[in-house]
């Protein structure tokens, strides 16, 4: 009596055996055609949205497989963020007809240390919220910012001559606890055939954080002497290009520029993901 129940037990085992390898041989014969195949990339997207379905990175919402990364008003407020011209010296809103010698109204007869600036756009609705974000532990963000930065690099007129991309340091004591600097993940991202990212500038006193309000003369004496180059570094007749997320009054960006040129460097210019400040 075993005997059989183990027969029994063993054919069923084998039929199904059989049953399940002529699925698999199915499926595996259908992905040979193209046809067959489609359906089951479209199966197996439909699954992993069912299980993991795709959000905006920047506000959450339900979004499409095919829609990028970004939901359609993020997408239409990045546009608006991103659209306008600017002034290549101070890199706030001015049109390109208002410039006078390579700059706008505001800047004629003002001292930069810094040569030019490119931005990707104004420090506004979701390129702002994706910049904190991207400062509060969103590191995923890097690539769409990025895919916004090289936008703003390639369309410069400095494009050409950038030898080092230098990204803006944190103090170790702000890098210890944010993990990261967002300036060196951002000049990661940038697409350059020969320059090269260097890390020989430093912070070596920390500074308060920027408040929003302060005049551009405090902002100045905040960032005053807190930047250094390291020893042995390589900036001696070099163009660099500063990496930076945001360009409020420039004070920062002007105290890394001038250690830089204290330094030998020949031409300074900068890229920031976006300029506050517009009425300043
Ligand atoms: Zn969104
Ligand atoms: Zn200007």
């Amino acid at each position: 009596m075993a005997g059989s129940s183990r027969l029994i037990i063993a054919r069923l085992i084998w039929n199904k055996t059989v049953r399940l390898s002529a699925v698999l041989w199915r499926i595996i014969s259908g992905v040979s055609n193209p046809k067959t195949k489609q359906v089951w990339q479209l199966l197996g997207q439909s699954l992993n949205h069912l299980l993991w379905p795709a959000v905006c990175m920047n506000c959450r919402e339900s979004i499409c497989e095919t829609d990028k990364d970004l939901c359609k008003d993020c997408w239409d407020e990045l546009l608006f963020c991103t659209a306008g011209d600017y002034c290549p010296r101070c890199g706030r809103d001015a049109s390109r007809y208002g410039l006078l010698n390579g700059a706008c109204p505001d800047c004629q007869g003002r001292e930069f240390n810094f040569d030019q600036i490119a931005r990707a756009g104004i420090y506004d609705q979701s390129l702002q919220r994706m910049i904190l974000a991207f400062k509060n532990g969103r590191t995923e963000l890097d690539s769409t910012l990025g895919f916004l930065a090289n936008s703003a690099l390639q369309g410069a007129d400095f494009y050409g001559d950038i030898e080092f991309f230098v990204p803006v340091p944190l103090h170790w004591s702000r890098r210890l606890v944010r993990g990261y600097n967002q300036s060196l993940v951002l000049a990661k991202q940038l697409k350059h055939p020969t320059a090269k990212i260097s890390t020989d500038l430093v912070r070596i006193r920390r500074t308060k954080l920027q408040p929003a309000m302060a005049s551009p003369a405090a902002r100045a004496r905040n960032v005053a002497g807190a930047f250094a180059v390291r020893r042995g570094h390589n900036f001696s007749g070099r163009k660099i290009c500063l990496i930076d997320d945001i360009k409020t009054t420039g004070a920062t960006l002007n105290e890394c520029a001038k250690t830089l040129r204290a330094a030998g460097a020949l031409k300074v210019f900068a890229l920031v993901l976006a300029v506050a400040g517009q009425k300043q």
